[in-house]
């Protein structure tokens, strides 16, 4: 899992599409930022984005942040989830309505290839609502394939056409 570094950058995707969807980001965001060992560098943009996976639901509010921290990417991720489940979500399934959503996106250049986590994210170079405010808050970030972010909106910005995300 590559080696153990006390200062991690990751970035975190923050999605929300039931209830009031904008204060469950915020609430979620309040409770990462009192998570030990994690300290919130920036905040993307809040985007009004369409469902993806499974169309039929309402509209998604999505953000992206970056943060720091000492936590291995594990402890990290079921920090997350206690969030999750402090937030009222229910496990309904795969890519169904959630009040709050919080994946890993990237955990510093490591590629992580466990069965509860996989680091890139699986889609995330599929996902405008990824791409966009993660180069939002980092225009020249790179990845641990050696690519750009830039090149990978690049490439989903033509095959996407940018459609089904709107700035808030
Ligand atoms: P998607 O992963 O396509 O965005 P989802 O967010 O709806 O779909 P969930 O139901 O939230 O999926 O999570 C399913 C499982 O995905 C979790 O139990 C978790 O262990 C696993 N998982 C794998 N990689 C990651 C990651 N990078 N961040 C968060 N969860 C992950
Ligand atoms: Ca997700
Ligand atoms: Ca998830």
């Amino acid at each position: 899992m590559g080696e153990y570094s006390l200062k991690n950058k990751v970035y975190i995707g923050l999605g929300s599409n039931v209830g009031n969807k904008s204060e469950n980001i915020h609430k979620a965001l309040k409770l990462m930022a009192e998570i030990k060992g994690v300290k919130i560098n920036k905040l993307s943009s809040l985007y009004k984005t369409a469902p993806w996976g499974r169309t039929d639901q309402d509209d998604f509010i999505n953000q992206v942040i970056e943060i720091e921290t000492e936590l291995s990417a594990i402890d990290l991720l079921h920090d997350l989830q206690n969030i999750e489940i402090k937030l009222g979500r229910q496990r309904n399934g795969k890519w169904s309505p959630r009040t709050i959503d919080l994946d890993v996106l990237l955990y510093g250049e490591e590629t992580i290839d466990l069965e509860e986590l996989k680091v890139p994210h699986p889609y995330f170079a599929e996902r405008l609502f990824v791409l966009i405010p993660l180069a939002e808050i980092n225009p020249g970030l790179g990845l641990p394939d050696g690519t750009k972010i830039e090149e990978v909106l690049t490439r989903a910005r033509a095959r996407f056409e940018g459609k089904g995300i709107i700035k808030l």
